[in-house]
């Protein structure tokens, strides 16, 4: 079953940097979109999709070399991909694992998907309940109650 994944994994082995393992395979690109990783310039990155995963089905997995993430983007990542699981890096070892964890609360992530919104009008920084269960994530706008649903998720 993790034939292909090893493969991968050694194929384009890191020396330093992160791996963002158990990304749903059809969330893959709004990982990538949400940090950003498509402007990336001097890091190498190597992404691939589909491959088998025993609890998910089908997974995606993100390779940055030099590249190390900061809380805000393990929240962000939690947000589309909750049960990813990240690794460090370091001297072609994986020195630490990081499962992400969806937040309680969020400031300043997202964007309320309601229009009339008054987030969406004046400079408020938006504020999120955050509502999950095993598999998705819904944010609960403080403001205006509206639900936005993962499908709906824009980051700001
Ligand atoms: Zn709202």
């Amino acid at each position: 079953m993790e034939t292909n994944n090893e493969k991968f994994l050694s194929v384009s082995a890191i020396q330093n940097g992160t791996v963002i393992d158990h990304i749903p395979a059809g969330r893959l690109f709004h990982v990538i979109d949400l940090l950003k990783l498509h402007t990336i310039k001097e890091n190498r990155m190597t992404f691939g999709t589909n491959f088998k995963s025993e609890r998910f089905g089908r997974k995606g997995v993100i390779k940055i070399s030099g590249k190390f993430f900061e809380d805000i983007d393990m929240d962000k990542i939690a947000l589309i991909a909750p049960n990813a699981k990240v690794n460090i890096i370091r001297d072609y070892k994986v020195v630490e694992k990081r499962k992400v964890a969806v937040p309680n609360k969020i400031t300043a992530i997202a964007k309320c998907m309601n229009p009339k919104c008054i987030t969406n009008h004046e400079e408020v920084t938006t504020k999120f309940d955050v509502i999950t269960d095993d598999k998705k994530v819904a944010l609960k706008c403080l403001y205006c109650e509206k639900i936005t649903d993962q499908d709906n998720l824009e980051l700001i």
